[in-house]
Order: structure tokens, then C-alpha cells, then sequence
């Protein structure tokens, strides 16, 4: 196992006075509208915006372009970081980092940058992608997820969601590449958290001016919210957690299936689809001899084809406390294998961060489990 550096705020974070909220909770026109309640112009709180999400300050007191009397304002009232990073773990091969972030009421959360280099063949672009947490914990209770284990605590706010992106986007400033692309895909289940959740697409696309074809949902297919994103302003990719393409087997994986089988599931993603024209993402964890056959490869490939889909295969992370196993390679190789001679645009997602448990949830497990035996051993 790679150490786990544990450091609290090793990147230096204060949080500058526990009871203030983060600013990053505020939307721009809140910023404006905050401007002018502290007797300024509403265009000084595009400034803030700037200065917040595109130059990525830490301090009110680096933005040089406002009033000291706004810039003190400000700092008297909110924080930039809504959370200190209070452990690090970085893959051997240095591509994977994932952090704990400690939130003002004690709580961890898990964010992960991933780096794909060019591949060897030559072909694709260096690119980074952030991975961030929407919930602490999550509802949905996944049979095989760390964060599933943990139950759920609570939702976490805009300011708190779009401060992980904004984590990675300062730090792959000086060590590129710089983030482009953000997936909702940590711990939590984003469409239950829809609001906050979109309140951070809006400052990531807005106002860190990142593409919004470039972000991703992920769902466990929380029906209620994929509807409202099909009728959203913001297009963000959407990708749904499938796992298995028959009910029993679902079920069994995801709990949520008992209240939207797959069925209606299907259907609401063909909504979508039909209102927004986007190919809808389908992640499917492989999982040692339950859901990696080919027969169930078949099955998937009969409930989606004549669709615009693509199909993302994951290698599970195996987690020590859960009964699942990762695929075997050739059981991998034959499950893509169906689904490629099918014609099926498919993809095996490169295992990272294996080394530092990237799996979500299991990072702050790991670390609350070290502070207990700390706790434990002391005198
Ligand atoms: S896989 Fe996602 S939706 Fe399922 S329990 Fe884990 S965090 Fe929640």
C-alpha cells in the first residue's frame, strides 16, 4: 500500500473563521446583487467572479482591482476555501491524487484528479479531469461501494462542490495539464443534490469558463432529477451507473433499481437523449463473477442497442470490507469483446489510482479510521 500523507491543510488552506460560508455558495448575479447590498456597483461583483474563478485567488486581499473598503467587506462576512485539505495520496505513477477535504463542520469529503498522459501510440491529447463529491456519504447505499457503507450525513452546498473543482483547477495551473473537464461522480449521488449541484456547473462553466460539453453528471438513476436535466440550461454530459442489465441483478447492486427499474429507467434516458440530443454515458463496474459474463453482455447490448450510447467498462477498486473482486482480465477482455463485435462504441476505462485506493469513499474511510486508533492508543 502507498502511504497516505496526513497532514491537516497541507496545501496550506486555512479556513479563515469556521462560521463563515463560503463565498463560492453565492451564483454570479448573487455576486452582483452582493456588490451593490455593500454599496458598490454590480459590476464589481463580475470582478469578484474573475478573480474567484478564473485567477483562482485564495485571499480577498489579492484582488487587486476592488476597493479596500469591498475587499475587507468581503473577508469579513465569507471564505474562499470551503474545506482544508486534510490528506493527500498520490498514485506511484503520480497520474492519480486524490484528497480528503475537511468541511467547517468536521466532515471529510474525497475529491480525485485524474491525468491521462498521450497515449503510447501517440494518439489522444494530455488532459486532466476532476472528480468531485456532491454528498457526504450517500443515500443510495451501493452494494459495492465504500461510500455506500458510510450511510448518508448530508448534501453538500454549491460553494462546497465547485471549491473541489476549484482545488485541482489552481494546483494543474502549475503542474499541467490544466483541468478541463469535471465529472460529478464522487461520493454522493448528484441528481438528489440537484440544485447545489447545478448551482456548481453554472460557476464552472460561467465562471471558470470551462466547457459544459466538457462536464458529467453520473446518476444511479435518480429519475426525478434526470428529468429536471433534460429541461436544464445547462447541457452537461449525462452518465448513468447501470452495472447490470437485467432487474434481479440490479437490484441486488444498486438498491435504487427497486424504485426505478430498468425499464423506466431506459425510458427516461431516451427522454433525454430525444430532448437534448446528447449520447448518454453508460458506466458498468465489472465485478469478479456477477456481472461480467457474457451472457449478461449480451443482455446489455439488446437493452441498448439501436441506441446513441456509449458503454464505459470500469475495473472495479476492490474495497477490503465488500465481498467483490475485480474482473479477471480475460473475463474484461471478453465482456468488451461482445459488445465491440455488436458495434457498440465501448470503452474499458484505464485502471488508476488502484495503488492509493481510488475507489470513492475509501480514502476518508481509511482516514477517520486513523484518527479512531489514534484516538484509541492515546494515553
Ligand atoms: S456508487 Fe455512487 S450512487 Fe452508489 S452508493 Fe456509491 S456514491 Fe452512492
Amino acid at each position: 500500500m502507498t502511504p497516505i500523507a496526513l497532514a491537516p491543510h497541507v496545501d496550506g488552506a486555512e479556513l479563515g473563521g469556521e462560521a463563515l460560508p463560503p463565498i463560492g455558495d453565492l451564483s454570479l448575479a448573487g455576486l452582483r446583487d452582493l456588490s451593490v447590498e455593500m454599496g458598490h456597483p454590480a459590476y464589481r461583483g463580475d470582478q469578484v467572479a474573475a478573480w474567484l474563478y478564473r485567477s483562482t485567488v485564495r485571499s480577498f486581499a489579492d484582488m487587486g482591482n476592488l476597493p479596500m473598503a469591498l475587499r475587507q467587506a468581503l473577508a469579513a462576512r465569507f471564505r474562499i476555501d470551503a474545506m482544508a485539505v486534510e490528506a493527500e495520496a498520490v498514485s506511484a505513477d503520480g497520474e492519480t491524487r486524490k484528497v480528503a477535504l475537511r468541511l467547517p463542520d468536521g466532515d471529510l469529503v474525497e475529491t480525485v484528479l485524474m491525468r491521462y498522459p498521450v497515449r503510447d501510440d501517440g494518439t489522444g491529447a494530455e488532459r486532466a479531469t476532476v472528480c468531485v463529491s456532491t454528498q457526504v456519504g450517500c443515500p443510495v447505499k451501493c452494494a459495492f461501494c465504500a461510500t455506500g457503507l458510510m450511510g448518508f450525513t448530508r448534501n453538500l452546498s454549491t460553494g462546497e462542490i465547485v471549491g473541489q473543482a476549484l482545488h485541482f483547477l489552481r494546483w494543474s495551473r502549475e503542474v499541467p495539464p490544466v483541468v478541463r473537464n469535471v465529472v460529478f461522480m464522487g461520493m454522493g449521488e448528484p441528481l438528489m443534490n440537484y440544485d447545489a449541484t447545478m448551482g456548481a456547473v453554472a460557476l464552472l462553466v460561467e465562471g471558470a469558463g470551462l466547457g459544459v460539453h466538457r462536464l458529467t453528471v453520473s446518476t444511479s438513476g435518480w429519475l426525478p432529477g434526470m428529468e429536471r436535466l433534460a429541461a436544464d440550461p445547462f447541457p452537461v454530459r449525462l452518465a448513468v451507473s447501470l452495472h447490470a442489465p437485467v432487474d434481479d441483478l440490479r437490484s441486488t447492486l444498486v438498491p435504487l433499481n427497486r424504485r426505478f427499474p430498468l425499464p423506466v429507467l431506459l425510458d427516461a434516458c431516451w427522454d433525454y437523449q430525444a430532448r437534448t440530443g446528447r449520447r448518454v454515458t453508460f458506466e458498468y463496474v465489472l465485478l469478479d463473477g456477477v456481472n461480467d459474463t457474457p451472457a449478461l453482455a449480451r443482455e446489455l447490448v439488446r437493452i441498448l442497442r439501436n441506441h446513441d450510447v456509449h458503454v464505459n467498462l470500469i475495473p472495479m477498486n476492490p474495497v477490503s470490507s465488500l465481498p467483490f473482486g475485480a474482473s479477471r482480465p480475460e473475463a474484461v477482455e471478453a465482456f468488451h469483446g461482445v459488445l465491440r463485435v455488436a458495434g457498440m462504441i465501448c470503452t474499458v476505462r484505464r485502471e488508476m489510482g488502484r495503488d492509493i485506493r481510488a475507489a470513492c469513499g475509501q480514502l476518508r474511510t481509511e482516514v477517520r479510521e486513523r484518527a479512531r486508533a489514534a484516538v484509541a492508543v492515546a494515553p
